[in-house]
């Protein structure tokens, strides 16, 4: 972690104000910020929708950019993302450029926020891997009427968010860590995030380490939410599992969090910009108050940001000062009479409401070596062959047998949308027109070539129309493709 000193003597933050309700929020943090006098100096730049509206595909100009690239810590406002073709979203392309792999959602209950969790103590923190998995956005139609979208997830992704969520532990004083995956249905994908959790747990006997498929967790996090305590997990379970952990401590006016890499660092609220209340002084900015606050944590002002959560907690104590997103409270006070009441609790401490003692997080230190894992045997013992077909799968099966006599292969099985269809199970499967045709080498024992492939691929092609290959690999003597449903 760095920051960039200024010639003053100040820490210097990019500060991107944002969309819809964006400037609001980010106005307030920067009020309370610097009347807390930490020695910071705002450089302010532009994403979102302003810049998509002057043309610029994805979003963040190279100005901000370059400014982040120096302050290396980003206050950002939420970016709206525009509905539509070829434009990308503006957070995701910013959590990417800047490879911020930890994506941290805390929620803890709020005092005098009325929840039907009330009194039960939610403290808990989702970790979200936020650079993998569907969320690379690689997606292709492969016929006109199927689309792929890949899941894609790395060993070295999930070694780095799994020391990120022990160590986040760590620092926040936290005992337990899960780790929230769907591994019973994608061994490969998720239950790598599976496997490298239970490799690198023993290595912090401190920490209880437990694994919960994310279905049960979502169940769980309704209820019996407090008992949790660091969730970590891949990028979609994060992003939809915490928006729910938001909803359970009053929403997502009160849920901060922060996008962690090892170069640079972007604090924003989990809330979007909620453009019907754009300009109507009406929302609650303690979202990105407390993204601000775990900003200043992390450029090492403790006491600053203890001083304004604190001040957060007053006020809420008091109850006399809240927004109208507070279920129950039918005297709504603007942002700037919230922001205000804040701001004179400063220097206060609350009394009923636990804030904790943070340290300064470890950052897991992962070998920047593109790549970690080398088997000592590797073997391509067949091909998947991805066709568009409008054959029913008994005549579309027959003609790729044919079609394989004299290749170095033979038919294994064809797949429909992941369920075997040919040879016939006597399943009643509805088929559209997109097929897996699995071929295994004759020789078992063989290492396909990638002339053999091109000989099969070509021989497909005389009669279908193919639009993907994939290898079907072993390494080290495991089988690195799953069967289909139904395949023997
Ligand atoms: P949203 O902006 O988060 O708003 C959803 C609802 O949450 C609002 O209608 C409001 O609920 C409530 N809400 C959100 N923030 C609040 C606040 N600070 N105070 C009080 N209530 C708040 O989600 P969206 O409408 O789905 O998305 C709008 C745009 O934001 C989209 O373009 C989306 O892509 C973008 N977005 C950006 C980010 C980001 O920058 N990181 C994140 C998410 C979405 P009620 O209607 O019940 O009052």
């Amino acid at each position: 972690m760095s920051v960039h000193i200024t010639p003053s003597g100040k820490k210097l933050i990019t500060v991107i104000p944002g969309d819809g309700i964006g400037p609001e929020c980010v106005h307030s943090a920067l009020r309370l910020i610097e009347a807390t006098g930490v020695p910071v100096e705002w450089e302010v730049r532009e994403a979102g929708a302003s810049v998509f509206q002057k043309g610029l595909e994805s979003g963040v100009p190279p100005e901000t950019i370059e400014s982040i690239r120096k302050t290396r810590v980003v206050l950002k406002g939420p970016l709206e993302t525009p509905v539509g073709y070829g434009e990308k979203s503006a957070n995701v392309t910013l959590r990417k450029l800047f490879e911020t792999y930890a994506n941290v959602r805390p929620v803890r209950e709020m005092p005098n926020v009325p929840t039907p969790y009330s009194g039960r103590g939610i403290d808990l923190v989702v970790v979200r891997e936020n650079v993998e998995d569907l969320y690379a956005g690689i997606e292709h139609m492969q016929t006109p009427g199927v689309a792929q979208c890949l899941k894609l997830i790395s060993r070295k992704g999930c070694e780095k968010i799994v020391r990120f969520a022990f160590e986040l532990a760590r620092a926040e004083g936290r005992k337990k860590v899960h780790c929230a995956t769907k591994s019973n249905i994608m061994k490969f994908t998720e239950g790598m995030l599976k496997r490298t959790f239970e490799e690198i747990a023993p290595e912090y006997p401190d920490i209880e380490a437990n694994h919960i498929i994310v279905d049960n967790c979502a169940h769980q996090l309704v209820k019996r939410p407090e008992q949790f305590d660091v969730i970590v997990t891949t990028n979609m379970n994060g992003d939809i599992l915490s928006d729910l952990t938001s909803a359970l401590i009053g929403g997502l006016g009160f849920a901060p969090s922060a996008n962690i890499g090892n170069e640079v660092a972007i604090f924003e609220a989990v809330h979007g910009s909620a453009p019907k209340y754009a300009g109507k002084n009406v929302i609650n900015p303690t979202a990105v108050i407390l993204s601000a606050v775990m900003m200043l944590r992390y450029i090492g002002e403790f006491e600053a940001a203890a001083a304004i959560e604190n001040a957060i907690m007053v006020t809420l104590e008091e109850g006399k000062v809240r927004t109208g997103d507070v279920v129950g409270y039918d005297r709504s006070n603007t942002t700037t009479e919230y922001t205000e009441a804040i701001l004179a609790n400063l220097g206060k401490k609350p009394t009923q409401t636990f804030v904790r003692e943070y340290r300064p997080i470890q950052l897991p230190q992962v070998s920047p070596d593109p790549v970690m894992v080398r088997p000592q045997k590797r073997r391509v013992v067949g091909v998947d062959v991805f066709v568009e077909s409008d054959l029913h799968p008994e005549p579309l099966g027959k003609l790729l047998e044919e079609l394989a006599v004299g290749s170095a292969f033979q038919l294994k099985m064809v797949s429909n949308r992941g369920t075997k269809v040919y040879t016939p199970t006597g399943a009643i499967t509805d088929v559209v027109d997109h097929y897996r045709c699995r071929f295994l080498l004759h020789d078992t024992n063989a290492d396909a070539t990638d002339a053999q492939i091109l000989d099969l691929v070509q021989r497909v092609a005389s009669r279908l129309r193919w639009m993907h290959i994939e290898k079907l690999q072993e390494f080290d003597g495991a089988m690195g493709y799953t069967k289909a449903q139904g395949e023997d």
